[in-house]
C-alpha cells in the first residue's frame, strides 16, 4: 500500500473510529446476532484477486460491527467490564506499524527497555517492593502458568531435564481456593501436574480462603507422601472480588518452603489507591503477583503483568539460545525471549506506558474510586428492594445480588432459573449486559462496573431494566388460575 494511499484509509479509520466511540450506545451491548451469521456473510474462498480496501472498511460496518459484543458501552457489566482507552488504542496502533519483534534486546531495545520501565512504574504505584522484575505477557492465565512453572522449577529442580513421567518424583500439589479463577487449573494441567494435583480449599462465608484448611489440607497431604509445590493465593476473586488473607497464606508458604502465588488480575491495581492499602497486606511476601492493566487499568486487551522477585527462577525454566540468536550482548542485557515459553514479543508496553501517562496515576486513582462508588451506589439500591438480595461483599466494583421474589403465585420458585430469566430479559434490551455466577450453590447475578464511559446514568438504567424484567416476568410465571 503506498503512503499516499494508506495516508487516506488511515484518516477514514480514525473518524470511523472516533465515530464509533461517539456512537457507542446506539449499539446494542451484546451481540444481537445468531450463531454462523458471521460466518456466512462472507466467502468461503479468500478472493483471488486484490480488492479495493473501501471495500474492506465498508464491511466493518455490515458485518463486523453487528456482531461485535461491545465492551466499549457504558452498558457492559458482564464478566469483568474493561475499557480500550483512547491513549491505549492509538498506541497500539503505532505497535503495529512499528511491528516489533522484542525477542533479543538488540531486536528492539526500545520494546524491552520501555517495558522495563514502564513495568517499574507500576510496581511502584502498587507499592511493590524495589527488587521486584515484570514481565508482560498475554493474559493473566499465562502469567499464572508461568509463575506456576517457577514453582515446578524449585519443587522438582531437574524438571527442565527430566520432565515428570516414570520417575522418583512423589505426587505434587497446588492449592487454591474454591473460588480461584480456572487458570489455575489449565496451568497444573499444562504443566504436567495432573488436575487432581489441585486441590480446592473451603473458603469462608466472605468467600476468602479459610486458612485453616488449608493448614489442615497440607498437613494431611504432606503426612501422605504428597509433595506440595503452590499456594495461589487471590485479591479479587472472580465470582464475588473477595480477597484472601494472602499475609497470613504468606506465612504458611514461607514455613511450608513453597511458592506463593497472587492472582490480582482484576484488584490489583487497587494497590494504587491510599484507602484500599489493606490489599497491599503480604504482597511484597509474594513469589509472583499477577495484575492485568487490560482488566482494570484501561488498557486495551491484551496486556498482563506478572510481578516477581524470582525472575531468576523463570529464566532458569524457560532460557535457552540456539545459535543464531547469540548476540555480543548476551548476558549484558535483558532479553525478553528469556523469561517464558514464547520467542517473540509484541511492543505491548507502549500502550501502558502511554495511558499512565495520559491519565496521570492521580487520574487512574480517581477513575478506580469512581467505579467502587458506582458499585457502592447501586449494592445501596440492591439493599432497600425487598424484591433483591444481595448475596456478597462489595470490596471494589462488582455487585453480586439475586432476585428473590418471584411472584406470590409460585409455591416453591425455582429462584435459578427466575435470576436467568431475569438476566436474558435484560441483556435482550441491548441497553446492559449482565452475566452470573454462583454463589453458595445459588445463581446469582453479577454486575461489574470499569468501564470508563458508565457513569451513574448508566447504572440507574441497568438498575430500572431489571425492576422491570422482575416486574413482567413475576406476572407472567404466574399460573393462570
Ligand atoms: C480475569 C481473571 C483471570 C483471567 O484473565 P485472562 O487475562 O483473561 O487470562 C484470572 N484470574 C482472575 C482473578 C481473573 O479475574
Amino acid at each position: 500500500m503506498p503512503p499516499e494511499e494508506f495516508r487516506r484509509h488511515a484518516h477514514a479509520l480514525v473518524e470511523w473510529a472516533a465515530g464509533y466511540f461517539e456512537q457507542i450506545e446506539t449499539h446494542a451491548v451484546l451481540a444481537q446476532v445468531a450463531p454462523g451469521d458471521v460466518r456466512r456473510a462472507l466467502p468461503d474462498r479468500a478472493p483471488e484477486h486484490p480488492e479495493p480496501f473501501e471495500q474492506v472498511i465498508a464491511d466493518l460496518d455490515r458485518i463486523i460491527l453487528p456482531a461485535a459484543t461491545h465492551w466499549n458501552h457504558p452498558g457492559f457489566f458482564a464478566y469483568f467490564a474493561i475499557t480500550g482507552s483512547a491513549p491505549g488504542v492509538l498506541m497500539d496502533m503505532v505497535s503495529s506499524a512499528l511491528n516489533q519483534q522484542a525477542m533479543l534486546w538488540r531486536t528492539s531495545p526500545a520494546a524491552t527497555e520501555l517495558e522495563e520501565v514502564t513495568l517499574r512504574w507500576l510496581a511502584r504505584l502498587m507499592h511493590l517492593p524495589d527488587e521486584i522484575e515484570g514481565v508482560i505477557y498475554d493474559t493473566a492465565s499465562i502469567s499464572t502458568l508461568h509463575a506456576l512453572a517457577a514453582a515446578r522449577e524449585v519443587a522438582v529442580p531437574d524438571v527442565r531435564t527430566r520432565g515428570l513421567a516414570g520417575r522418583d518424583v512423589p505426587p505434587l500439589r497446588v492449592y487454591c481456593s474454591e473460588h480461584a479463577h480456572s487458570s489455575v487449573d489449565k496451568a497444573v494441567i499444562a504443566l504436567g501436574l495432573g488436575h487432581q494435583a489441585l486441590r480446592r480449599i473451603p473458603a469462608d462465608d466472605r468467600f476468602s480462603m479459610r486458612v485453616d484448611a488449608l493448614e489442615a489440607a497440607l498437613s494431611e497431604d504432606r503426612a501422605a507422601g504428597i509433595r506440595p509445590v503452590a499456594i495461589v493465593a487471590t485479591v479479587g476473586t472472580t465470582s464475588s472480588t473477595s480477597v484472601d488473607d494472602v499475609e497470613a497464606i504468606a506465612a504458611i508458604a514461607k514455613r511450608e518452603q513453597i511458592w506463593l502465588h497472587v492472582d490480582a488480575a482484576y484488584a490489583g491495581v487497587m494497590a494504587m489507591v491510599p484507602e484500599f492499602a489493606w490489599i497491599r497486606a503480604g504482597l511484597d511476601q509474594a513469589d509472583s503477583i499477577v495484575v492485568n492493566p487490560h482488566k482494570w487499568l484501561f488498557t486495551p486487551f491484551d496486556l498482563s503483568v506478572l510481578f516477581t522477585p524470582r525472575m531468576d527462577v523463570i529464566r532458569q525454566a524457560f532460557s535457552l539460545t540456539p545459535e543464531y540468536l547469540k548476540t555480543p550482548e548476551t548476558g549484558a542485557v535483558r532479553n525478553l525471549m528469556d523469561t517464558g515459553v514464547q520467542l517473540g514479543r509484541r511492543f505491548r508496553a507502549l500502550k501502558l506506558w502511554a495511558i499512565l501517562r495520559y491519565f496521570g496515576a492521580e487520574g487512574v486513582r480517581a477513575r478506580l474510586r469512581e467505579h467502587c462508588r458506582l458499585a457502592q451506589l447501586f449494592a445501596s439500591w440492591v439493599d432497600e428492594d425487598p424484591d433483591f438480595e444481595r448475596v456478597a461483599p462489595v470490596p471494589f466494583s462488582v455487585v453480586c445480588f439475586r432476585a428473590i421474589n418471584a411472584g406470590q403465585q409460585q409455591a416453591s420458585p425455582d429462584l435459578d432459573a427466575f435470576n436467568h430469566a431475569i438476566i436474558d430479559r435484560v441483556n435482550k434490551t441491548g441497553e446492559v449486559f449482565l452475566s452470573h455466577t454462583s454463589l453458595n450453590g445459588q445463581i446469582v447475578i453479577r454486575l461489574a462496573v470499569g468501564n470508563l464511559r458508565t457513569e451513574e446514568r448508566h447504572l440507574r438504567r441497568a438498575w430500572a431494566l431489571l425492576r422491570e424484567a422482575l416486574a413482567q416476568h413475576s406476572s407472567q410465571a404466574a399460573p393462570a388460575l
